[in-house]
Parts: C-alpha cells; sequence; structure tokens
C-alpha cells in the first residue's frame, strides 16, 4: 500500500499517517520528521535547511526529492509507505512520479483531508499548548507568523497538487473537519 496524504498544514495528515501505519504495519515518511531530526542531528542538510524551516518556507525540491528516494529505499518500505507532507510543490510530484517508474513502483491512493482555514490556526495553538502540558518543547514554526507563511506557501505552491492528481483520476477528498474517528473511518472506506 503506497498513499500519500494531502493538506494544509494543521489538517490532521500526520494524525491519521500513524494510525494507517499501524493498521497497514507501513512506515509513515514524514518529511517534516526526517528534516528536524537532520536539524537536531545538524547534518549538512540540516544546517541547510533550519532557517528556511524556522521562517515557514519550503525547502528546495532537490533537498526533499533525495531524502525521499533514498528513504523509499530502506527495507522497511518494501511493503509499501504513506507520505505525509510530501510531495509539496508540483515539481516534487513529478519527481516522485518518476522515482517511483524507475523503482517499478505505484501509488495506491491520493488522499487530500479537506479543512477549514479558521480551524487550523486554532488546532496549530492546541498543539502547542498540549506539547508543553505534556512536558515537550513546541516546535519552533508553531508560532503564528511561521504558521501564516507556512498556509501562504500551501496555499501558493501545494494547493495546485490536488490537480495534478485529480487529473490523472488518483486523487480522493475526505472531509478534515469531522472527528478523528469518522476521518480514519473515511479514509478506510476509500482504502477497502
Ligand atoms: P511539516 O512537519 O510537514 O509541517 O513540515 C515542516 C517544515 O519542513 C515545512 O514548513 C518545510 O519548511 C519543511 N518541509 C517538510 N516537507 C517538505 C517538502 N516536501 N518540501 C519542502 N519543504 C518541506
Amino acid at each position: 500500500m503506497r498513499l500519500i496524504f494531502l493538506g494544509p498544514p494543521g489538517a490532521g495528515k500526520g494524525t491519521q499517517a500513524k494510525l494507517l501505519t499501524e493498521r497497514y504495519g507501513i512506515p509513515q515518511l514524514s518529511t517534516g520528521d526526517m528534516l528536524r531530526a537532520a536539524v537536531a542531528q545538524a547534518t549538512e542538510v540540516g544546517k541547510r535547511a533550519k532557517a528556511v524551516m524556522d521562517a515557514g518556507q519550503l525547502v528546495s525540491d532537490e533537498i526533499v526529492n533525495e531524502i525521499v528516494s533514498d528513504r523509499i529505499d530502506q527495507p522497511d518500505c518494501a511493503k509499501g509507505f504513506i507520505l505525509d507532507g510530501y510531495p509539496r510543490t508540483v515539481p516534487q510530484a513529478v519527481a516522485l512520479d518518476g522515482m517511483l517508474a524507475e523503482k517499478g513502483l505505484k501509488l495506491d491512493a491520493v488522499i487530500e483531508l479537506k479543512v477549514d482555514e479558521a480551524a487550523l490556526v486554532r488546532r496549530m495553538e492546541n498543539r502547542v499548548a498540549e506539547t508543553v502540558a505534556a512536558g515537550g518543547t513546541a516546535r519552533s514554526d508553531d508560532n503564528p507568523e511561521a504558521f501564516r507563511r507556512r498556509l501562504e506557501e500551501y496555499r501558493v505552491k501545494t494547493a495546485p497538487l490536488s490537480e495534478h492528481y485529480a487529473r490523472s483520476g488518483r486523487l480522493k477528498t475526505v472531509d478534515g473537519m469531522a472527528d478523528v474517528d469518522t476521518v480514519t473511518a473515511d479514509i478506510q472506506k476509500i482504502l477497502a
């Protein structure tokens, strides 16, 4: 099972991807998590990505395409994977189509979580409050200024991806405003 989740920041992609990893026994490939790990380890990629991420902008296509291509080759991806936060631009989607074709792999579904933008800022604020209450540290890009920028990047660069996948008949849409269990059930209906 090879899946892509599309949707703006705070739409619930990560939450749903995690639930599906348990159900299908396949990994969640979050480019955001991979980049945050690179930043924490101060790798070359991490050093290049940190300021861009903190500003709420997108890291270059070249960097993320390479990270994803290498990750897909790992043995735990043999049965499939769930892409969360990638692709995020049309050139990334084209690169993904190319790398999958080269590896002899096919996508099973592209699922878009549709959400009302006004709810997203509230969700981000809740995520920060929950993380802090649990003794953790909030993401450095979960602040109003960077979040506004991330939404803008989504509108300009990522929203056109829906059209890319709709044109090839691969796009499925789910109401991401419903509660978590309903969203999960709707996704499972699509995958059944
Ligand atoms: P996320 O955890 O998916 O919200 O991603 C956090 C940040 O990582 C984004 O705001 C970008 O700066 C960067 N990032 C994650 N995935 C990508 C991607 N596919 N393309 C470019 N930048 C990305």
